[in-house]
């Protein structure tokens, strides 16, 4: 960590021996991605900075960052993934980044795995998954999809 010094140069300061207090007060005022990569320079700041809410994602994932790399929030596991793990309708017209119902958007894991235990998952069995072009099926409970590309197969 960078060391601070008084003008006069007569006293250095570690950042690490500043109070928590300190610590949290300059998460605070870190954009995305400089936040994130404050939290996992170090198991103590990990287990001190807060993550970020699903609000925080949203904004994030407008950020060059994100946008560059293709990185989508999921409202479920509050992640920021990849554009290859969602199906293509969550990430068009009013999902897309920034767009009205872009809250609403979850992953395609999230969407093959059961609410809860009496919940049937929100991509019941016989969904058609279309991620980037491939279309998948959903075909069992317990949320394993099986590729089933629809190219070519004549309508
Ligand atoms: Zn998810």
């Amino acid at each position: 960590m960078a060391n601070l010094t008084t003008a006069s140069g007569e006293s250095s300061l570690q950042f690490m021996s500043l109070p928590p207090e300190i610590h949290l007060l300059v998460f605070r005022y870190l954009s995305f991605p400089w936040s994130i990569h404050l939290k996992l320079t170090s198991s103590y700041f990990n287990s001190l900075l807060p993550g970020l809410s699903h609000q925080d994602l949203l904004q994030a994932e407008k950020s060059r960052y994100a946008t560059f790399r293709h990185l989508y929030a999921c409202r479920c596991c509050l992640r920021l993934r990849s554009a290859d793990q969602f199906a293509r309708r969550m990430l068009e017209r009013r999902r897309s980044r920034g767009g009205r119902d872009a809250r609403k958007r979850f992953c395609v894991e999230c969407g093959l795995t059961p609410r809860t235990e009496s919940q049937e998952a929100r991509y019941g069995r016989g969904a058609i998954i279309d991620i980037q072009g491939v279309l998948y099926v959903s075909e069992s409970a317990d949320g394993e999809g099986r590729e089933r590309d629809f190219r070519g197969s004549g309508g």
